[in-house]
């Protein structure tokens, strides 16, 4: 699934291609979209929200969508998916805008955006830092929950998807099932977690090593029955439905024990990340 960085840069791409140019023809196939036609309007910007990606006209409309796991936008081509997946089309000035497969797609007046985006936590890849003290404050009211389930809900926190929530608590050695309550020192997995996907944001692509810069590439996420980069145990994990959050994890039980109380380690975190670009962003962990 598309992460907040990746959404992110999806919007900077709207933004690069079309922003300032006048909808031509508008086709859509969704039948939450009838009787919504954009043509005429200017898009003004694209902009995200944790997975949440709002694009502007200058009537005073926003188109919202959700990618899920299944969406996607093509910037500029036409799209050579079958009609029916593209379930709205935009001819721009200046190429095609098509929204292929997106489950969750919407009109909101640009106004009430906080409608869709509203009860959704600090977005982590926006142009200004996201207020940490506050997904603290938010954390502090979930103690029970399980670490990657509270990164994982965006109402703690906008913009970590399930690559962030096996790799992160991975690389500060808590396992994902640790409740939120019992770790020390989530200010600096945070503030660790939120360097690593603006750096993602910002350059792309979504990278937890450092490693291959130009390639995808994670310590254990879909990695179980490997063995561990660190300690050499085999990983292990919980398929989808296994999960007490619904989604594939992997973790290493002999670095991330699960404990009565656990701290954040951070030394782990800087040597695993000694190469990572995230080391030079402002929350990262000093
Ligand atoms: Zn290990």
């Amino acid at each position: 699934m598309p992460e907040g960085d990746t959404i992110r840069r999806l919007a900077e791409w709207i933004n690069r291609r079309f922003a300032g140019q006048r909808c031509e023809r508008c086709v859509t196939r969704d039948p939450r979209l009838v009787h919504v036609d954009l043509a005429g309007t200017v898009l003004r910007e694209a902009d995200a929200h944790g997975k949440h990606l709002l694009i502007r006209f200058d009537d005073g409309r926003t188109l919202f969508a959700h990618l899920r796991m299944e969406g996607s936008f093509k910037v500029g081509p036409r799209a050579i998916e079958p009609e029916w997946r593209r379930r709205i089309e935009l001819w721009m000035e200046d190429g095609r805008l098509t929204g292929v497969d997106v489950p969750v797609l919407g009109i909101v007046a640009t106004a009430h955006e906080d409608r869709i985006v509203g009860h959704l936590g600090p977005d982590l890849c926006g142009p200004e830092l996201p207020d940490l003290d506050a997904v603290l404050d938010r954390l502090a009211e979930v103690p029970d929950e399980p670490l990657s389930g509270a990164l994982l809900d965006q109402r703690n926190v906008a913009g970590f998807g399930n690559v962030y929530a096996v790799e992160l608590p991975f690389v500060v050695g808590v396992s994902p099932s640790q409740p939120v309550g019992t770790i020390g020192g989530l200010a600096g997995l945070l503030g660790l977690g939120t360097a690593v996907i603006r750096t993602n944001a910002a350059r792309g692509p979504q990278n937890t090593t450092g490693r291959k810069l130009q390639l995808d590439d994670h310590w254990i996420y879909r990695k179980r029955g490997r063995l561990c980069p660190l300690c050499a145990t085999t990983l292990v994990g919980w398929e989808e439905r296994n999960s007490p959050w619904r989604r594939v994890t992997t973790w290493c039980p002999t670095c991330q024990p699960l404990e009565d109380n656990r701290t954040v380690d951070l030394d782990r975190a800087r040597r695993l990340l000694a190469l990572h670009p995230a080391r030079r962003e402002p929350t990262w962990p000093r």
